[in-house]
């Protein structure tokens, strides 16, 4: 008579129903949907438009514009600077200006 006896389940990795049937689980798994979603940045800030909302184009605007706003305000450094740190590096860049030299 055997002591220990052991037992192997698959799961699905999208919602974790799980069988010992390898088979049943390999085509439930193949019947989920596999949803992408696509988000324009501003590189700046790394705020996101999603383009399922906005549509490609107003998202692509929306960063665009968000960019732009940055340089507007002049603060393009500082955000850049911050949302470097924040993100791990993924949006911004490190470098900051001493100040703006304009002779003051
Ligand atoms: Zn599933
Ligand atoms: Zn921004």
């Amino acid at each position: 008579m055997k002591m220990i006896k052991t037992r192997t389940f698959y799961k699905c990795p999208v919602c974790g129903k799980n069988s010992t049937d390898r088979g049943e689980i390999q085509r439930h798994f193949a019947q989920h949907t596999i949803i992408a979603e696509e988000i324009v940045y501003c590189s700046i800030c790394g705020e996101g438009w999603y383009v399922n909302y906005w549509g490609e184009r107003r998202a692509r605007q929306k960063a665009a514009a968000c960019f732009l706003n940055h340089k507007k305000a002049g603060d393009i450094d500082e955000t850049a600077a911050r949302a470097f740190f924040l993100s791990g590096g993924e949006f911004g860049y490190p470098t900051v200006r001493e100040g703006k030299n304009d002779g003051t």
